[in-house]
């Protein structure tokens, strides 16, 4: 293929990250741990206001963390998102948990609050609820936190795609009890890999530092006194992650400009629907996606195949929880129990996945790019 690659979503990095690693190899701080670490955790506070952080080896670590800290044992019910990548999920069985899923809603294509209801109507006592704010949309947090108190039940916020969204105004991570953000490749920013959890009780991100580190007791010697991981981040990681905090901003306003430019050149086509925005938000657009209108003959399969022959990165939407084969056996509650959408699903999350594609969404996307990206797909409705 002579066309050079165009991307959905590639790591940009901008110099700077090569000074604090410069720094750790001068001062041989090359690992574990050591001041990139603490640097980019108050970075993260500071630009997040999320209270305390813990810079951990993944997003998914981060999320398992949190399970810990809560309490989450073998038998318990963790209601999850139904719409979301699995690491969201994953965790949940780590603990020898029992996920139970609960369908997005239309509006924001998270977790839906008429369906958590009826979850707790089944299930009173979930020791944890999961949300996502999928694609950087947040998701509806005042509805979601208000079920969450009214039955006590912490909620974990997984921000992962959304880090730099708001919602009223505050940085999506720092609402729910415990946070956490990832910094995988294809992230807003990225360390290479890696996660925060965040949270505002120091106590609790004190002890997931702990036992990130394998649950070292203060002794001289090696002894321990439960069971630990080696979750913490490193300090040449931490360099990374501080050079491209510093420009997460510009990120976030160049994914906003590239969901406007495909929201604008689809506009006249009303087949195509961009993924939906939180009017009570202010989203980072990390994926900018499009649903094709029901009854239409164009396939997002097609979509897929013709910009792939053009070199040109896509993605279908993420394939629904209750889909996936691993978790066949776990309830699921939709949206609106007994409605049936086009092709035969019978949820909000298996629609969006069935019409739905993720678009090249990548910063370093020239205006060549796009208009290209929009022509070809422009060219089939
Ligand atoms: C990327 C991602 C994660 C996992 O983060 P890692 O750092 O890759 O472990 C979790 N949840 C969602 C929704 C994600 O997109």
């Amino acid at each position: 293929m002579d066309r050079k690659r165009v991307y959905l979503s590639s790591p940009t990095m901008h110099g700077e990250e090569q000074k604090f690693i410069q720094e750790a190899f001068d001062t041989n701080w090359v690992a574990p741990l050591g001041p990139n670490v603490d640097a980019f955790e108050r970075e993260m506070e500071a630009y997040t206001a999320c209270g305390h952080a813990a810079a951990l080896s993944a997003g998914t670590a981060a999320i398992h963390l949190a399970l810990k800290l809560i309490g989450v044992q073998e038998g318990d019910i963790v209601f999850a998102p139904a719409l979301t990548f699995s690491a969201t999920c994953n965790p949940i069985a780590y603990e020898k948990a029992i996920p139970v899923f609960i369908d997005a809603e239309p509006d924001t294509w998270n977790m839906s609050p008429a369906a958590l209801e009826r979850a707790f109507e089944k299930y009173p006592n979930p020791r944890a609820v999961i949300c996502v704010h999928l694609y950087g949309t947040p998701a509806k947090l005042d509805e979601i936190m208000a079920i969450c108190k009214k039955h006590n039940v912490p909620l974990i916020e997984d921000a992962a795609e959304s880090l730099s969204s708001t919602y009223k105004g505050k940085q999506t991570g720092t609402f729910g009890h415990f946070g956490i953000y990832s910094f995988n490749g294809n992230k807003i920013i990225t360390t290479s890999g890696g996660g925060m959890l965040v949270g505002q009780d120091e106590a609790e991100i004190k002890k997931a530092t702990f036992l990130a580190t394998q649950a070292r007791d203060p002794a001289r010697h090696y002894q321990h006194s439960q069971i630990g991981y080696n979750y913490r981040m490193s300090n040449i990681t931490a360099g990374i992650g501080r050079g491209q905090l510093l420009h997460l901003e510009e990120h976030k306003a160049k994914k906003q400009e590239i969901y406007r430019t495909y929201q604008e050149a689809f506009a006249d086509i009303p087949q195509i629907t961009m993924n939906p925005m939180n009017a009570d938000g202010d989203a980072n657009n990390w994926l900018s996606c499009m649903t094709i209108a029901p009854g239409c003959s164009v396939t997002p399969n097609q979509l897929m195949d013709a910009l792939a022959e053009l070199n040109i990165e896509t993605r279908p939407i993420w394939k629904p929880m209750q889909l996936q084969p691993v978790f066949a056996d776990c309830d699921f509650f939709p949206h609106e129990p007994d409605k049936m959408y086009e092709g035969g699903a019978t949820s909000v999350s298996e629609d969006v996945f069935n019409r739905g594609v993720c678009l090249p969404s990548d910063i370093k996307n020239t205006d060549e790019d796009m208009k290209l990206i929009i022509e070809t797909i422009r060219k089939m409705f």
